[in-house]
């Protein structure tokens, strides 16, 4: 088994090449040969047919001349030689070796070529052609039967209606169409392997040239731990499959650089975030215990210990309740819900808080819409908005809900008359642990995780939630999830 991919596709496509190299040269010899031979053989009976129709129309004549003598066939037979070698007198051979044959097999006349050989009788073939079996026969006659070199030999008939005085044979060296032939052969013996090499070569090469970035991805994939994800493969600049795929593989380098990095900070944030409140029940903890504190003073203590106990499970609820979300855990309902009454539900508890706070607490406009999805989830939504609007708007301020139709949208607005969020923080708001002013907010009770769920939820409902803000005139949050039709 070769491991190399360059190696196995140099060596499949060398293999596939060679077969059809080798089967084209076969086709090329065989079609070649064939095509030679049969026309060297048709010019040869074209010349054999010829003579023996020459011959029969001398014979037809000359006996037509003296019809009045009635001739033995033994005569006959003499006038009839006559007749051929007379013909022979007058007849060119072109270079072509001809021999006249009577039935018996006996040479009667020979043209100039042959006058030292000529072609051995073939009482087999002979015979086909006297009995009419076959009108012509060819044979291949080599050094050895009697003629100076190897020669394609005709043989065929001088016919008198159907009595056949004689026979013509004629022959041509085959040397020229075995020339020929054997030429082509060399060459192809000789260009099928060179082109053969060539192509492997140049597969070789080629296959090398694009898998080397391959093999340059390798490397840099092996540098890469999960401790120096910054690191990139360098994608080949073209936009092939492998440019793609190096292309894919740093998209997913990127995507786990940043998830790992968001885990490391989420982990350290989220310990940092369950520190303080341990510090500080540690601390209380350790102040009641050092000396006789007057029970009043125990109590604050143990209350103030209950308030961080609380903001603890809070804080560990909220995270839970992330980490569920991440690991798409947490299924939503999808159901109509009336987003009107929702957030009237809302509203009215959180009255009271602003009531302590002297907030004014007001509602601009409330229409009836429906949306699809989780009434809990919707609630807990608005809740978080109206919450951190009084949070965050001092004594005196004013909190304000809306919810109206905008097309296919149900739009909530939640606005005050705080102190807004400054411009640059106003991008990391919905980040987990995100605080503006993280002394202040803590105070307050936030952990920075609050926006971060809310957005959570809308999006989860398909919708989108914005922050706008000018600092010192207040913050306005916007929620927009798709609506119902009403019917
Ligand atoms: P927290 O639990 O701290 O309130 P959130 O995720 O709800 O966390 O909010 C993140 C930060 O955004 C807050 O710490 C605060 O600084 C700022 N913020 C949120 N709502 C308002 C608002 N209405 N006015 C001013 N700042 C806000």
């Amino acid at each position: 088994m070769i491991r190399s991919l360059r190696a196995q596709l140099a060596l499949w496509h060398g293999g596939l090449l060679a077969v059809m190299l080798i089967l084209l040269a076969s086709l090329i010899y065989i079609a070649l040969r064939q095509v030679l031979s049969s026309l060297a053989d048709a010019a040869l009976q074209d010349y054999a047919d010829t003579t023996a129709r020459n011959i029969a129309a001398a014979i037809y004549q000359a006996e037509t001349l003296a019809p009045q003598r009635k001739q033995s066939p033994k005569e006959r037979n003499i006038v009839d030689k006559g007749v051929v070698t007379d013909y022979w007198k007058t007849a060119t051979s072109w270079g072509r070796f001809v021999q006249v044959d009577d039935p018996l097999g006996f040479p009667v006349a020979l043209s100039d070529t042959l006058k030292t050989d000529h072609f051995r009788d073939q009482p087999e073939l002979r015979n086909r052609i006297l009995s009419h079996q076959e009108r012509v026969t060819f044979e291949t006659l080599t050094g050895k039967d009697s003629v100076p070199y190897p020669m394609r030999v005709v043989t065929v008939p001088v016919e008198l209606g159907a009595r056949i005085p004689f026979l013509v044979r004629v022959g041509a060296p085959v040397e020229g169409v075995e020339e020929a032939i054997a030429r082509v052969q060399t060459l192809l013996l000789v260009l099928t392997p060179s082109i053969f090499v060539i192509a492997l070569a140049g597969g070789w090469i080629l296959v090398g040239r694009s898998l080397k970035p391959v093999d340059e991805m390798t490397r840099a994939a092996l540098s890469i731990e999960s401790r120096r994800l910054d690191v990139r493969l360098v994608p080949p600049r073209t936009d092939d499959e492998i440019g793609r795929l190096a292309s894919a593989l740093n998209e997913m380098i990127a995507r786990l650089d940043r998830s790992f990095r968001q885990t490391e900070r989420f982990t350290a944030d989220a310990s940092h975030e369950l520190k303080t409140p341990l510090t500080t029940i540690r601390g209380e903890a350790e102040v009641a215990l050092m000396g006789d504190l007057a029970p009043e003073k125990v109590r604050a203590t143990l209350h103030s210990i209950v308030e961080e106990t609380e903001r603890l499970s809070e804080i560990v609820n909220n995270l839970l309740l992330l980490s569920r979300a991440d690991a798409d855990q947490i299924r939503l309902k999808h159901e109509p819900v009336a987003l009107d009454q929702i957030a009237m539900q809302a509203f009215e508890p959180m009255e009271r808080l602003a009531h302590r706070k002297t907030i004014t607490l007001d509602i601009a406009a409330m229409e009836e819409i429906t949306v699809s999805g989780d009434g809990l989830w919707l609630h807990q939504l608005i809740t978080n908005l109206i919450h951190n609007a009084i949070n965050y708007t001092p004594e005196g301020g004013e909190v304000t809900l809306s919810l109206v139709r905008d097309a296919e949208l149900a739009v909530l607005k939640v606005w005050d008359t705080g102190p807004g969020i400054p411009p640059e923080h106003l991008p990391y708001i919905f980040d987990r642990f995100y605080r503006v002013d993280s002394g202040r907010s803590r105070d307050q009770g936030g952990s920075g995780l609050g926006l971060n769920i809310a957005r959570w939820v809308v999006e989860s409902h398909r919708g989108t939630l914005t922050a706008e803000s000018t600092p010192g005139e207040g913050a306005t949050f916007t929620v927009r999830i798709p609506a119902i039709h009403d019917k």
